[in-house]
């Protein structure tokens, strides 16, 4: 067993599965997503999990520069020593979930990148949306059921609260599929690339957001009833044919435009005295 001490700038944890580790190792699969990202100068790329940088180093090499947020304590220094052989790379130690996007895109919409830890899926494209104003678009490796979820229709077995919500402030676009061998470890399960690209704001046509949210949320949680017993307590069955929806439909065979147009039907309360 060799006894040398590990080089400097060398990654020498093991992927830790808490953090979702499955780092990206096929070549192939890194050259297709920079591809489908197509990085233009003058952009400002923040990616999402560098990991032993499987992404990073490859996004350096072809735009200069890039900004990576990493919750790993572990892998910040050999990140930063092998980045400098390959470009400029803004190093942020935080949890994603609570980095101001916003804040950090500071005027000039980011351009978001990243293999997500796939445990926290949901809660990062529901953080994304919060900041959508400061987004250009995104390029997300997912879990495969997740994509088909994010960009499955009304009438798909898998249309829900995720497809509505994204669909109604994004375009998303399923680019390919990849299979588990292309990451070590191998996930258990296919993974698959999209593209989000979040409407201009005055195109999005929902009056009230945190309105629309309760109402999508509401619908979908009990997906089987119809939406006029889904909505009880939320929405009336008369508000629901005055947006021209029959109350007797259920949730998935709404069209996003069904649950912007019922959202933006109901009755603003009156402000508190
Ligand atoms: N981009 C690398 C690749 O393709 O090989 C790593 C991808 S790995 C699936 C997910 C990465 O996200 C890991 O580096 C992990 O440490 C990081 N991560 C996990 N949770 C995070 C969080 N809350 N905020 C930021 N990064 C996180």
């Amino acid at each position: 067993m060799s006894r040398h001490p590990p080089r400097p700038g060398a990654f020498t944890e093991p992927p830790k599965k808490s953090l979702g580790q499955n780092f990206l190792h096929e070549r192939g699969v890194v050259d297709r997503i920079v591809l489908a990202i197509a990085p233009r100068p003058g952009e400002h790329i923040v990616e999402i999990g560098p990991g032993q940088g499987a992404m990073t180093f490859p996004l350096l090499d072809r735009h200069g520069a890039l900004t990576a947020i990493e919750f790993d304590r572990d892998l910040l220094e050999p990140l930063t020593a092998q980045a400098a052989a390959h470009g400029a790379l803004t190093l942020v130690h935080a949890n994603v979930l609570d980095v101001d996007l916003t804040a950090l895109a500071a005027g000039t919409p980011i351009r978001l990148v990243g293999n997500l830890p796939y445990n926290l899926s949901s809660p990062i494209l529901f953080h994304a949306l919060a900041h959508a104003a400061a987004i250009v678009d995104m390029h997300f490796m997912l879990q495969k059921e997740v994509v088909e979820r994010m960009a499955a229709g009304p009438g798909s077995k898998v249309y829900g609260r995720l497809s509505v919500m994204l669909q109604a402030y994004c375009e998303v676009t399923a680019l390919f599929t990849v299979g588990p061998g292309a990451f070590r470890p191998p996930p258990k399960v296919d993974s698959a690339v999209v593209r989000l690209r979040p409407r201009a704001a005055d195109t999005v046509g929902i009056d009230d957001p945190a309105r629309f949210a309760a109402i999508v949320r509401a619908a979908f949680g009990q997906r089987r009833k119809t939406l006029r017993n889904a909505l009880g307590g939320v929405v009336d069955a008369d508000t629901i044919t005055a947006a021209g929806i029959d109350p007797q439909t259920r949730a998935e065979q709404l069209a996003v435009a069904d649950f912007v147009r019922l959202a933006n039907t109901v009755p603003v309360e009156p402000a508190a005295q």
